[in-house]
C-alpha cells in the first residue's frame, strides 16, 4: 500500500483515557460507532500489567491489579511527558508514553479484529491543558504503536462534535461549558460557536481530581467504620485496601442507579459490611462537587471578555463520573442553564475524534455523514479551532534592563494553529560571531523561573553590519497538535538564522540576577525540597498536621531567596512542585499533601531522594557513592559546592517528614550519602512509628534528625528552619 493511497487508509478516533480508553470509527456512510474490544466491551481499562515476558493490557491487567499485583501500571496518562516518571519492572523502566504504546497497540489490534481491516491512522485525543511535551509524548506513543497520528485533538472539542454541536448560522454566537469529569482528571472548557467554526475560548483543569477521589471518600469512610468495629487498621493490609478500593468504586457506580448499597471490607479474618446511601455518599463528597464549580467559574472569568453562567447556552457533560446523578443536578442548580445529555458520556470523546478523523482523511472529498444522533451533516464543515493552553514566551531583559522577565509571544487561549512574531534588539557590541539564546517559557508569570522552561534554542549566523545592536524577529508557531516551533530572523536582509537545540541548563538562577552589572556577592540562595510521607498510616490528623507544619515552615523563609519544592511519597514518588519562589504555587502544592492511593500507593516502599535530586538537577538518579567516607560527608559537600566552576550556586536541602519504617533502609541511607556528596543536605523529621536510628542515618547534618510527636510538629519544623538558615550563610562567589 502506498503511504498516500487514501482509499486504503482507515482512520479511527481514540480517547486515550486516564482510567478507560475507547476507540470509535466513522465510515462515512453511517453514524460513527464505538468498536468493541476483544471481550466485546466498548471501553478498555487503561491498565498495563507485566508478568514475566507477558504484558497484559486492559481488563486482564485490571483484574490482576485488583488481586494485588504490584507490576500493574494505571493512571499513567497523568505522567505523560514527565521525564521524572518511570514504572519499574525487574530491571526495566517504562515511561508513560511506553506504557501508552502497549495500550494503543492492544486498542489497535482489537479494533482491527472488529472492523476486519488494518487501521493506518488515528486521532488520539488529549486534555486541552496538555503541554508541548505531553502532546509530543502522546503522538510518539501512537507512532510506536504503528498508527499515523493525524493530530492530537483536544478532548472538549471532540466532545462538542459528538454532541452534534455544529458551526452554522443558527448556532452562531452560542457558548457552552464542557464539564469533563473522568476517572482521574477534571477538565473545563468554554467553547464558542461561530457561523463557520467552533472555538475553544478558555480551558483549565485539575489533573488531581476525578472519580477516584469519590472512590477514596467511600474507602476512607469504610476504613473508619472497620476500625470502629474491629479496632483494626485496614490500611495496614495492602491486599485488603486494594480489594476495598475496587468495591468502593463498584458501590459508587451502583449508587448512580439505586439509593442504597453496601461495601464489605475484610482484613485478618475480620469482615465488616458497611451500608451506604446515595445521600450519605453525596454528603461525603460535597466539597468535591464544589471544587468542580469553582474551577468552572474561574474558567468562565478567564475568557476575554469575562463570562458568567448566564452567557452559556448550556453545559455539556462528558466523562464516566458525570453518570453520578448529583453532577447534572448540581450543575443545573449552579449554572441555571440546561445540562445537555443524550450522548454516552464514556464515548463522546472517541466518537468526536472518529468524526474528525474521517473528516481529516476525506477532507478533499466532502461527503454527507450521519452523526451519533442520526442528523446529517457535511463532514468537512465542522472547522475546529483550539486554543493554546498556556502562554508561550521567552526570557528577555525588561525595558530598563534591570532584570530578566518572561516576554510573552503567544498568549494563553490564542486560537491554534497560531503564529506570532516579536521583535527584539540584541546588544552584540563588537562580538564577531554573536549568538542568540532563546529560552522557550510556558506560563503566565513575569519572573522567568516561575514558568516551565520548555527548551533552549541557540541562533547563529548573524550578518554583522558594524552596529552594536542587531534587530531580530523571534517567531513562535503552535501547530494543531499543540507542538511549538521557534524561528529567528535577522530583520536586516530577512535572514533566517541557524538554529541549534540545546538542553536547558540545571542552574538557571542567573535569570534572577541583574542583567548588566552582576553583583559581586549576593545573599545565599536556598532551595528546599519538602518530601512528605503520604502512606496511608498518615491518614487523618497526621496528614492535616503535616500540611499545617509545612505552611508554617515555609513562612520562616524569604521566598525572594528561597525556592520551595514538594514531593509526596508512599510506594511511589510524586513530584508535586519543583522548587519555586511562587507563594501561590507553594500554597497550592500544600493542598496536594494528602493520601492519594492511585498516584503513590499506600505503603513505604519509595525513597524520595532520586526525585529530590531530579528537582535540583533534572538528572534522574543520584549517582552512587559507595566508596565515599560518610564521616567526611561535610567536606565532600563543600568540595562539590566549590567544584561548580568555583561558584557556590545554591544551598540545597531535602526535608523529609515521615511516620513510618521504610522498606529499604540501607538503600535509602546510601542515597542520602550520595546526595550529601553532591552538596545536598538531608534533614529528617519523624514521629509515630518512624525509626529514630534510621532518621539519624539519612540526615546529613549533626542537628538534622528530629523525633517529635504530632502536637509538636510545627515547633520541630521551626527548629529545622533555624538549623537550615544558620548553616546557610554561604555567599556566592563570582
Ligand atoms: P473516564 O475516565 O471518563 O472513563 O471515567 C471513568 C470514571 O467514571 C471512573 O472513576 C468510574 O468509576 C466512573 N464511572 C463510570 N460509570 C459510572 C457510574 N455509572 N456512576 C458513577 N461513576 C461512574
Amino acid at each position: 500500500m502506498k503511504a498516500n493511497d487514501r482509499s486504503q487508509r482507515v482512520a479511527v478516533g481514540i480517547d486515550l483515557g486516564t482510567t478507560f480508553s475507547v476507540v470509535a470509527y466513522c465510515d462515512g456512510k453511517s453514524s460513527p460507532r464505538v468498536l468493541n474490544n476483544s471481550l466485546g466491551k466498548r471501553t478498555t481499562p487503561s491498565v498495563v500489567c507485566f508478568q514475566g515476558d507477558e504484558v497484559l493490557v486492559g481488563q486482564d491487567a485490571k483484574d490482576e491489579q485488583a488481586c494485588g499485583e504490584l507490576n500493574a501500571a494505571s493512571f499513567f496518562k497523568r505522567r505523560m511527558g514527565d521525564g521524572n516518571f518511570s514504572f519499574s519492572v525487574d530491571s526495566r523502566d517504562y515511561s508513560a508514553a511506553e506504557l501508552s504504546t502497549f495500550l494503543l497497540k492492544k486498542l489497535k489490534e482489537d479494533a482491527e479484529a472488529e472492523l476486519g481491516r488494518t487501521i493506518t491512522d488515528a486521532i488520539v485525543t488529549v486534555p486541552a491543558y496538555f503541554n508541548n511535551f505531553q502532546r509530543q509524548a502522546t503522538l510518539d506513543a501512537a507512532r510506536a504503536a504503528g498508527l499515523n497520528p493525524l493530530r492530537a485533538l483536544n478532548e472538549p472539542t471532540a466532545a462538542a462534535l459528538a454532541f452534534g454541536v455544529r458551526a452554522n448560522d443558527s448556532n452562531a454566537g452560542k457558548k457552552y461549558l464542557v464539564y469533563d469529569l473522568g476517572g482521574g482528571t477534571f477538565d473545563v472548557s468554554i467553547i464558542a460557536i461561530d457561523r463557520k467554526e467552533i472555538r475553544v475560548l478558555a480551558t483549565d483543569g485539575d489533573h488531581l481530581l476525578g472519580g477516584k477521589d469519590w472512590d477514596d471518600r467511600l474507602l476512607t469512610y469504610v476504613a473508619e467504620r472497620f476500625k470502629d468495629e474491629t479496632g483494626l487498621d485496614l490500611f495496614e493490609d495492602v491486599e485488603s485496601v486494594n480489594e476495598a478500593l475496587v468495591r468502593a468504586e463498584r458501590a459508587k457506580i451502583e449508587l448512580s442507579a439505586r439509593e442504597e448499597t453496601k461495601i464489605t471490607a475484610s482484613s485478618r479474618r475480620e469482615k465488616v459490611s458497611v451500608p451506604i446511601s446515595r445521600n450519605l455518599f453525596e454528603e461525603l463528597s460535597s466539597d468535591l462537587f464544589e471544587r468542580t464549580a469553582t474551577l468552572c467559574e474561574s474558567t468562565l472569568r478567564s475568557c476575554s471578555p469575562a463570562l458568567s453562567w448566564n452567557d452559556l447556552e448550556g453545559v455539556l457533560l462528558v466523562g464516566g463520573s458525570t453518570r453520578m446523578p448529583a453532577v447534572a443536578r448540581f450543575m443545573r442548580a449552579k449554572s441555571g442553564r440546561p445540562v445537555l445529555s443524550g450522548v454516552n458520556v464514556d464515548e463522546a470523546v472517541a466518537i468526536g475524534a472518529a468524526i474528525q478523523a474521517a473528516a481529516d482523511l476525506e477532507a478533499e472529498e466532502p461527503r454527507y455523514y450521519l452523526d451519533s444522533t442520526g442528523r446529517e451533516y457535511l463532514l468537512e464543515s465542522p472547522k475546529l479551532a483550539d486554543v493554546c493552553s498556556h502562554t508561550l514566551g521567552m526570557i528577555a531583559e525588561n525595558d530598563d534592563r534591570s532584570r530578566y522577565v518572561n516576554s510573552a509571544i503567544l498568549n494563553k487561549n490564542a486560537t491554534i494553529p497560531a503564529k506570532e512574531t516579536k521583535r527584539h534588539k540584541l546588544n552584540v557590541g563588537t562580538v564577531e560571531n554573536p549568538e542568540l539564546e532563546v529560552y522557550l517559557l510556558q506560563g503566565e508569570h513575569e519572573r522567568p523561573l516561575d514558568n516551565v522552561i520548555l527548551g533552549k534554542y541557540v541562533f547563529s549566523g548573524f550578518q554583522r553590519t558594524g552596529a552594536k545592536e542587531i534587530e531580530v524577529d523571534v517567531t513562535y508557531s503552535y501547530d494543531r497538535n499543540g507542538v511549538v516551533d521557534v524561528v529567528a530572523t535577522q530583520v536586516e536582509g530577512s535572514r533566517e538564522l541557524k538554529k541549534r537545540v540545546e538542553t536547558v541548563p540545571d542552574d538557571m538562577a542567573w535569570t534572577d540576577e541583574t542583567p548588566k552589572a552582576l553583583t559581586a556577592s549576593v545573599p545565599t540562595n536556598l532551595s528546599i525540597v519538602f518530601a512528605v510521607d503520604v502512606s496511608t498510616s498518615m491518614l487523618g490528623k497526621p496528614i492535616a498536621k503535616a500540611r499545617k507544619a509545612f505552611l508554617s515552615f515555609v513562612g520562616k523563609f524569604d521566598l525572594g531567596t528561597t525556592r520551595i519544592g514538594v514531593i509526596r511519597f508512599a510506594d511511589r514518588n510524586d513530584i508535586v512542585l519543583k522548587p519555586t519562589r511562587s507563594l501561590s504555587s507553594v500554597r497550592h502544592a500544600s493542598s496536594k499533601i494528602k493520601i492519594d492511593i492511585a498516584t503513590v500507593g499506600i505503603a513505604n516502599a519509595a525513597i524520595p531522594f532520586d526525585s529530590a535530586y531530579y528537582c535540583f538537577t533534572h538528572k534522574k538518579t543520584v549517582p552512587d557513592v559507595r566508596d565515599a567516607n560518610w564521616k567526611s560527608a561535610g567536606e565532600l559537600r563543600l568540595a562539590a559546592l566549590e567544584k561548580e566552576d568555583g561558584n557556590v550556586v545554591e544551598r540545597r536541602v531535602v526535608v523529609v517528614l515521615t511516620d513510618g519504617r521504610w522498606n529499604n533502609q540501607s538503600k535509602a541511607i546510601n542515597k542520602a550519602k550520595a546526595l550529601a556528596a553532591r552538596g545536598i543536605d538531608v534533614v529528617a523529621v519523624g514521629f509515630g512509628g518512624a525509626d529514630r536510628m534510621f532518621l539519624q542515618k539519612i540526615s546529613t547534618m549533626d542537628e538534622g534528625a528530629l523525633f517529635t510527636d504530632l502536637s509538636h510538629l510545627e515547633e520541630s519544623f521551626s527548629t529545622i528552619a533555624q538549623t537550615i538558615k544558620e548553616v546557610g550563610r554561604l555567599t556566592r562567589k563570582r
